[in-house]
């Protein structure tokens, strides 16, 4: 039987309760797959500033770093009322979120948008505009680019004057074009490249790399898109999408736009890959202090997120599959979580949910 480590970092507010969820539908589906999963649990963010006085150890990310993926609930608190943020910005819980992903070198964030059918109500696109629906994944480059570059803020000639600067080289475009090149192979086989190479030389560089590597690919159809189009295209065409691939600023922006036409963030997984198997994996939301511990946030994100790490670290994607099944079917059945409640459905709490998507996963008519 196949084994996996996987570090878990449920975080802070409603973390703990949705990754116990996702614990529970991946020990169902290891139990139906033929896979076991050893888990080992870390602090991050302010449940580990209250232990150790740091948002994550040293040791921490070597337990992360000796592992096989790292499952993550959310870390943070209330920022307006929390003694988490009186510290430095690089003491406060979210800086141990950027130091595992700097210390596991994750250069790409993968963000699904899929819209369910049962939830095409809370989308705000038209229906004509929704059509058969849309299922897409958003590759952002996340070590490079406008966010990392040299900034200044300084007098010059007697003008206060900003200077933010947009570097990337080959190298760093290369390696998000492999892995999105990679992972349309076990989609729709579609890249839509995105950039703005009609301004900026790095989106100049960023199309001839792009270029270069889909040549490797030719089972995939390519295409390039200006960066303010693809921002129309999302809203007035959603369905013609499988992967985006784009760098960190135009990935900030398009990502959120795409979560926002889905419907509800309690929905969203996501993915931060690196060089090698080792992944991150956690929900697009937050830590959502406002409902933490009233066994009322949507599991779902974690879930999937979860169905993400069995896919693109272990490669179990039959199991992935039939854990995203599973919830489609729970879905459809007209069971709800508050957040995506809807007149007529069925009212779950977080814990309900995670055993519902559990039992149906165990249905013989979740196929193998
Ligand atoms: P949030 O995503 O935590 O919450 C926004 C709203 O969505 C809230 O009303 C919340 O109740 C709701 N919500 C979020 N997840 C939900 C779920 N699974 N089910 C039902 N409702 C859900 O964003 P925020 O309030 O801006 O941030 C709260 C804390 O989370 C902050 O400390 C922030 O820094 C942190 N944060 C952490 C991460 C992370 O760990 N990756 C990401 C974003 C924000």
């Amino acid at each position: 039987m196949k084994n996996y480590k996987v570090t878990l970092i449920p975080g802070d507010g409603i973390g703990p309760e949705i990754v116990a969820e996702a614990v529970k539908v991946l020990d169902a589906a290891g139990e139906k797959f033929g896979y076991s999963l050893d888990y080992t649990k870390i602090l991050m963010g302010g449940c580990s500033i209250d232990e150790y006085g740091e948002p994550l150890t040293d040791e921490a990310v070597n337990t992360a770093r000796s592992g096989d993926a790292v499952l993550l609930g959310a870390v943070g608190g209330n920022v307006g009322n929390s003694r988490w943020y009186d510290v430095a910005p690089d003491l406060r819980p979210e800086a141990g979120l950027l130091k595992i992903r700097k210390e596991l070198e994750l250069f790409v964030n993968m963000r699904p948008a899929y819209l369910y059918d049962e939830l095409k109500d809370a989308c705000p696109l038209k229906n004509e505009v929704i059509g058969d629906g849309f299922d897409m994944v958003i590759m952002r480059e996340l070590t490079g680019g406008l966010y990392f570059g040299e900034r200044y803020t300084k007098e010059i000639d007697g003008v206060m004057t900003a200077v933010d600067t947009l570097t990337y080289n080959e190298n760093e475009i290369r390696r998000i074009a492999v892995k999105a090149f990679e992972i349309a192979m076990k989609r729709k086989k579609t890249v839509t490249s995105v950039d703005k190479a009609n301004v900026l030389d790095s989106s100049r560089l960023w199309r001839k790399v792009v270029k270069e590597v889909a040549a490797d690919y030719p089972q995939v159809t390519y295409t390039d898109m200006l960066v303010d189009n693809c921002a129309m295209q999302l809203v007035m065409n959603p369905g013609q999408f499988d992967v985006i691939l784009t760098e960190n600023m135009f990935g900030d922006i398009l990502s959120d736009e795409a979560s926002m036409i889905t419907g509800s963030i309690g929905m969203l997984s996501s993915a931060s890959l690196g060089k090698t198997k080792l992944g991150l994996y956690e929900p697009s939301h937050g830590s959502a202090p406002d409902i933490a511990g009233k066994n009322i946030a949507n599991p779902i994100a974690t879930i999937l997120s979860a169905a993400m790490m069995l896919r693109y670290s272990f490669d179990l994607d039959d199991a992935a599959d039939a854990i995203e099944k599973a919830v489609a079917q729970v879905l459809k059945d007209g069971y709800r979580t508050s957040d995506i409640m809807s007149e007529g459905m069925t009212l779950v709490g977080t814990d309900k949910m995670g055993d519902l998507i559990k039992e149906t996963l165990c249905k013989d008519t979740i196929m193998r």
